[in-house]
Formats: structure tokens, sequence, C-alpha cells
């Protein structure tokens, strides 16, 4: 899995993106702010990182939920 690493604009946290969730809105893990994730990140500035899947993803569906 890569990831995009992203910055939470609320508090500056470091936010990893999974590539199959680029695209999609989510929340901070910290702050619970909303995070657009960029749909257009460059493949070349993806990095390889299984050990933080958890980070982005879990916070990703719930706020799906919410939406609909
Ligand atoms: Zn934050």
């Amino acid at each position: 899995m890569r990831f995009a690493v992203i910055h939470c604009r609320n508090c500056l946290r470091h936010i990893w993106v999974s590539e199959d969730r680029l695209g999609q809105r989510g929340k901070c893990p910290d702050c619970n702010a909303p995070v657009q994730t960029p749909a257009d990140w460059p493949a070349s500035q993806l990095i390889e990182g299984p050990h933080v899947m958890h980070d982005f993803a879990e916070c990703a569906p719930a706020l799906a939920e919410n939406a609909s």
C-alpha cells in the first residue's frame, strides 16, 4: 500500500492517506477537523508505508456515513 502525506490545516498534523482514499473527505485523527485529500496527488510522491494503514483509513468511513 502506498500513501500520500498531507497536513491538517487546523493542527498541522501529518496525515497518511492510502492511495485508494485519495480524493475522499475525512477527519483529522487528532483534532477532528474536516480534511479533503487531493485526488490528483502525483504517483511519484506516494510513499510505501504499511505500518500506518490505520491512520486516515479509520476516519474516512465514519465521515462517509454521516454525509449520507
Ligand atoms: Zn488536525
